[in-house]
């Protein structure tokens, strides 16, 4: 097994997922689909689905959110975790990744649980705003075009109900937020990002070194 998760050796992420990987068989053969894919790294490792499903469970979430779907393993993993009446409100920009997870949804039997709107993200969560739908959500997980980070925090934070979580993509960068040499972009956007919500009082924080880093912030009842 490759290893995709930071610091750990490989032998020590096999064992990790020999030892605690229950992944559901529509699951891995979603994960083998997307291993062929030109952009397969953009996948969301199975520990991390696994964990992510646990806080959903964890939290008796009904509704969340996504920003970033590719080929639906994230979005899945959520909807499986979520009762028969729950609900995703999914986001993306991209209709040939997106066929891929509609197709998993139906075999997974949660496709009734996923509406997809395909668009800018931000539109989207502008337009939830709107609609007078902001603190409906129990569970967001930001997982898409970096630039957009600190947007999405600020409308994903809104969308959530007090008490609500959530869970935020890649803040680790390949262990390049920490290494001065890496001057780039979208390094420095992800860490001015991190730094924002290292300074945001209004959450609960904590950022877990899991896979690419992935930083939880409960929005905190007050
Ligand atoms: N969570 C996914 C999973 O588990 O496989 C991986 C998401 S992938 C890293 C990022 C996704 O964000 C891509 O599918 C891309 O099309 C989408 N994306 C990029 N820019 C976007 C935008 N402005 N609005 C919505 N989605 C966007
Ligand atoms: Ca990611």
């Amino acid at each position: 097994m490759h290893k995709n998760s930071l610091g750990l050796s490989d032998a020590l992420y096999c064992y990790l997922l020999e030892n605690s990987l229950r992944e559901p068989e529509i699951l891995g053969k979603l994960r083998a689909e997307t291993a062929t894919h030109r952009q397969a790294r953009m996948q969301i490792s199975p520990e991390q689905g696994q964990l992510m499903a646990l806080l959903v469970q964890l939290m008796g979430a009904k509704r969340a959110l996504e920003v970033g779907v590719f080929t639906g393993y994230s979005s899945t993993c959520v909807a499986l975790a979520l009762p028969a009446d729950g609900e995703i409100i999914a986001c993306d920009v991209n209709a040939e990744y997106t066929a891929i997870a509609r197709r998993y949804w139906q075999a997974a039997g949660v496709a009734h649980k996923i509406k997809l709107h395909l668009g800018p993200a931000l539109q989207t969560l502008d337009h939830l705003l709107a609609q007078g739908q902001a603190e409906t959500f129990d569970f967001a997980f930001i997982d898409a075009d970096k630039g957009n980070y600190a947007h999405y925090y600020d409308r994903a934070f809104q969308l959530l109900r007090p008490g609500g979580l959530m869970a935020i993509d890649n803040v680790l960068w390949s262990g390049r937020v920490a290494d001065p040499t890496e001057q780039d972009k979208i390094t420095q956007t992800i860490r001015a990002f991190n730094q924002k919500v290292a300074d945001d009082d209004r959450v609960t924080l904590s950022l877990l070194s899991i896979a690419d880093g992935l930083t939880l912030a409960l929005k905190t009842p007050s």
